[in-house]
């Protein structure tokens, strides 16, 4: 469970949050406009940035940015022991991504890159996965395969999970919950096993 209390967030005098609160357990789709502030909540949740309030969480954190952020000159085998993964389950994950464990980053495309991000956030075995727009960007038959090992690697490795998303499809396959951000609150809070990628957009199209 991660758990927000409180929390005050402001970019000079923009205010992002002022005394939001919430309890998020499970797999949780955040959506909402762009600037609603749905990067800085999983940056607030990382302790990546100064807030107010207070964040309680189960376990470590896996963050799995906006861009890859593998690292140039080694290559996706050493990215992956570079973060802390012993070498034989680097080379079991890579298999399962579908990804050459040779290969250097600059010959990977989006889709790849994407993938061995996603290998080395699981690999932490965290007790919290932050994910930014994960599967932005993929064509969609890349997108739903990847969307399913998702799903398999988080049966294998319990966790809670937070990701931004502007997609609905996203939000219905992968989450038991979406909650979407408006005004530095949650406006509308979706949950069960079936969340209606329908009612999602209902409400996105009228922030
Ligand atoms: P979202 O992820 O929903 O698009 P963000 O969390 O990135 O929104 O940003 C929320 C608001 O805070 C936006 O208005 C954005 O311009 C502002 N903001 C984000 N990061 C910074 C920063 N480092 N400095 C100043 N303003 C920022």
């Amino acid at each position: 469970m991660i758990t927000l209390d409180n929390i005050v967030k402001k970019y000079g005098d923009r205010s992002v949050y002022d005394g939001f609160c919430a309890n998020f357990e499970g797999a949780v789709a955040i959506l909402g406009k762009s600037g609603c502030g749905k990067t800085t909540l999983l940056n607030i949740v990382a302790g990546l940035t100064d807030y107010g309030g207070k964040v309680t969480k189960d376990g470590d954190i896996a963050y799995m940015f906006q861009q890859p952020r593998l690292i140039k000159n080694l290559t996706v085998l050493e990215n992956l022991e570079f973060a802390g993964a012993d070498r034989e389950s680097a080379k079991k994950m890579l298999e399962r991504v579908e990804v050459g464990e040779s290969l250097y980053p600059k010959q990977l495309s989006g889709g790849m890159a994407d993938r061995v991000a996603l290998a080395r956030a699981f690999l932490k075995n965290a007790g919290v996965l932050l994910m930014d727009e994960p599967f932005r960007g993929l064509d969609i038959g890349l997108k739903v395969r990847i969307m399913k090992l998702f799903c398999e690697l988080r049966s294998e490795h319990p966790c809670d999970v937070l990701f931004v998303t502007h997609s609905p499809l996203e939000a219905a396959r992968l989450a038991d919950r979406a909650a979407i951000i408006d005004g530095g609150k949650i406006v509308a809070d979706l949950r069960g096993e079936n969340i209606d990628e329908k009612e999602i957009e209902n409400v996105l199209v009228t922030l």
